[in-house]
């Protein structure tokens, strides 16, 4: 392993680890926050909750004092059973009164009532707030609540006594504490436990992304064929596998294409150069008359174009596949395009014996395209099929105009192509037959210069062939311009 990739790998071995901490931390605390937020608002209700009955107690027995106050005024016996009789009768939640007449001179008052409270601070503080329940400790340390109220005796009423009520919460008091203490355990436990599991969750989470990782790491251009297997990981993840494979598939098709092709040029361009260097060793060999020079030279020359119309091919599908290409469209007359790719190969074809015509629409085709451009494609495809077309055959140029396409054909009665090679004759350096066609100058770059061109005007090319009948080649170009 290279000093680079094992940097590489203790990086992303710290970033798993720096995002395992973060997920743990993010874990932990959304869970600390959560227990902290359940337990404090049922902490929150039991305390409300407890207030609330306290003082619905107290303002029930302050109901009770009025009425009897207020409808017997007289009745101290039934009085004196409810103020000092009835707390007595209590276990738990001690309650006291005390009942004040307009000189607060107490007329009743429970048993006991002054060895828990402060009598002048119940006083005091009570008068500060009538009516309402407040919290007050006792002379031992107890919680009680506590309240007063004017109570008018007799009806209509002859004079208003004061009710003083105070209820030893304690009770309560302690079981809020004990609560207060699982409060806090709880948090502590929390505080403790959710970070471990927090870290389990993480690691259990990152594990198939790290191991896939990994995998991919791998990867690189000696071991494309290697996959991902998605079995095993959760389904979300099992897609990203896949989808990293197929990303892979064509990776691997890319970069076959791409080291095929290279061997094609490299095979392409060694032939010519291997018999330029033959026929200038021949030649060198021994002393040459002017006219076997002359001889050598031309041989060389015929090489040396085509090598170089074979670089000119090559670099004209490399900028073809740029982006940044740009058309240069114009408006173009189809039929007369046709009438001067004739006229350029008049002369060869009939040297061929081949017949060379154009069959055009009456009306004429008109549409937006790279002249030059087309004219390349139309003359390649009449090249080959001049090439292919024994003397006494024909060949014939077409046009016609669809609702939105124009359509450029070009048809032989040539040789034609073997149904198993017809779907390869698009490919780079693909050649029927490659002995034929090298010795008739060919490269196996026509028909794909041909197909660049149509792409690039956002149109396609289709081929039909039957063997000793004829080929028939179609380009469909959209005619308004747009790609
Ligand atoms: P080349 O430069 O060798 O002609 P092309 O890409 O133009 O390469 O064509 C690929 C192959 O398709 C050729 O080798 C040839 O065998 C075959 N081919 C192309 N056009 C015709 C045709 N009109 N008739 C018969 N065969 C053809």
């Amino acid at each position: 392993m290279s000093c680079n990739q094992t940097s590489n790998a203790v990086g992303i071995s710290r970033f798993w680890g720096t995002l395992a901490f973060r997920l743990t931390a993010g874990y932990a605390l959304a869970g600390l926050l959560l227990v902290f937020f359940a337990t404090a608002s049922l902490y929150l209700v039991l305390l409300t909750e407890l207030e609330k009955s306290t003082d619905l107690f107290l303002a029930d027995k302050l109901h009770v004092l009025r009425t009897m106050l207020r409808e017997r005024p007289n009745d101290l016996d039934a009085l004196r059973e409810e103020v000092e009789l009835e707390s007595a009768a209590r276990r738990y939640e001690q309650f006291y009164i005390r009942l004040l007449d307009e000189r607060n001179t107490p007329l009743l008052t429970t048993p006991g009532m002054a060895e828990q409270l402060e009598m002048p601070l119940l006083a005091t503080q009570t008068r500060s707030r009538p009516d309402r329940a407040i919290a007050m400790k006792g002379r031992h340390g107890q919680s009680f609540r506590v309240t007063s109220a004017a109570a008018p005796v007799g009806s209509p009423p002859s004079q208003t006594d004061t009710i003083q009520i105070a209820i030893d919460v304690s009770q309560e008091q302690e079981l809020l504490a004990r609560f207060r203490f699982w409060f806090w355990a709880i948090l502590l436990g929390s505080f403790v436990i959710l970070p471990l599991v927090g870290y389990q969750i993480a690691r259990h989470g990152i594990r198939p992304v790290e191991q896939m990782t990994t995998t991919a790491r791998h990867i690189s251009s000696t071991n494309l064929h290697e996959r991902i297997l998605p079995d095993g990981y959760p389904v979300e993840l099992a897609s990203l596998a896949d989808t990293f494979n197929q990303m892979l598939d064509r990776l691997e098709e890319s970069f076959g294409r791409i080291s095929r092709f290279s061997a094609d040029i490299a095979h392409d361009l060694r032939t010519p150069v291997n018999n330029i260097r033959g026929e200038a060793e021949v030649a060198l060999a021994r002393a040459r008359t002017a006219d076997e020079y002359r001889d050598v030279l031309e041989s060389c020359l015929e090489e040396a174009v085509r090598l170089s119309d074979l670089i000119g091919d090559l670099l004209f599908l490399a900028r073809a596949e740029s982006p940044l290409t740009h058309l240069h469209r114009e408006r173009v007359n189809v039929a007369e395009l046709l009438g001067g790719v004739r006229e350029y190969y008049e002369a060869s074809a009939a040297d061929g014996g081949v017949s060379l015509t154009t069959m055009v629409d009456p009306k004429p085709v008109i549409a937006e395209l790279d002249r030059t451009l087309v004219q390349r494609a139309v003359g390649n495809l009449v090249s080959n099929a001049l090439a292919h077309t024994p003397p006494g055959g024909a060949v014939v140029l077409g046009t016609n105009a669809g609702f939105s396409t124009i359509r450029i054909e070009v048809s032989d009665t040539g040789v034609g192509i073997p149904a198993e090679a017809l779907p390869k004759v698009f490919d780079r350096f693909f050649r029927v037959d490659s002995s034929r066609s090298q010795g008739s100058g060919g490269t196996g770059l026509g028909l794909s210069i041909v197909q660049s061109i149509a792409q690039l005007h956002g149109g396609n090319v289709e081929i039909s062939s039957q063997p000793g009948q004829g080929t028939r080649v179609t380009l469909h170009v959209p005619a308004s311009g747009a790609r």
